[in-house]
């Protein structure tokens, strides 16, 4: 399984050798990690930290990067992650970040990511500004850029989730946080091939965090085939990841 949601822990209350641990006892072989005080504060150095932080595993962490899409150093700032650290993609949170779907920035952004092949995971769910159909509406504007919903709508928004998948080739799902009943909606309307799966671990400060089992199985409760799995699970992600 991979885990396309994971944050670096606050402060590093934990290191990486102790998340694998808890990899392990999950199942999962690789995890796809972000910054979170790097959200709040978008830098070089939020990027720097979350590289060393994933570099203490790298077989089976890796890392996108954020940036401020105001910031004119932004695709800079993405190349270097990529070319420096390694990077496989970019992590932006419109809401905690404070900017519309409509930035122009953004399409700077979304212009680097896609010449350096890689996705763009936005933060969805919680308005006024990480609506899945503004996203979409970006996504829409940069057809050879994958932008990927980070969150698959949560509560709220899943059935405009769905939506977006559905009238815009280029965006990708991440079920994460997202309730089992929308789960199971998102995966009987949605293309296999555009749907991931993520926890968001990270967000307390012990590598074990009991939410993160509870939506692994959350997501076996589902009851999916052998070929859904494999697609939500490892295809669908080694293909984003530029790893098939
Ligand atoms: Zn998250």
């Amino acid at each position: 399984m991979i885990d396309f949601h994971v944050h670096q822990p606050r402060g590093n209350a934990y290191d990486a050798e102790a998340f694998v641990a808890s990899m392990d006892a999950l199942g999962v072989v690789l995890s796809v990690v972000f910054t979170y005080e790097g959200l709040l504060r978008p830098s070089p150095e939020a990027n720097d930290s979350l590289a060393a932080w994933v570099g203490a595993a790298p077989e089976r962490l890796v890392a996108f990067a954020t940036v401020d899409p105001r910031d004119p150093h932004a695709a800079a700032e993405i190349e270097r992650c990529v070319h420096v650290h390694g990077m496989c993609g970019v992590k932006l949170h419109p809401w905690l970040q404070g900017f519309s779907a409509h930035e122009p920035g953004l399409d700077l952004v979304c212009e680097a990511a896609a010449s350096l092949r890689i996705p763009v995971l936005f933060h969805d769910g919680t308005p006024p500004f990480s609506t899945p159909l503004q996203l979409a509406a970006l996504a829409e504007r940069h057809p050879g850029t994958t932008v990927v919903l980070g969150h698959g709508g949560l509560h709220d928004l899943w059935r405009e989730a769905a939506a977006a998948v559905l009238k815009t080739e280029n965006v990708h799902l991440c079920m994460c946080a997202t309730p089992g009943y929308a789960m199971r909606a998102l995966v009987a309307r949605c293309p296999l091939e555009r749907l991931l799966f993520g926890t968001d671990a990270g967000l307390r400060p012990e590598p074990r965090q009991r939410y993160v089992a509870l939506r692994v199985r959350q997501l076996d409760e589902l009851g999916l085939d052998q070929r859904q799995r494999n697609a939500i699970l490892t295809a669908n992600p080694r293909r984003l990841l530029g790893d098939d």
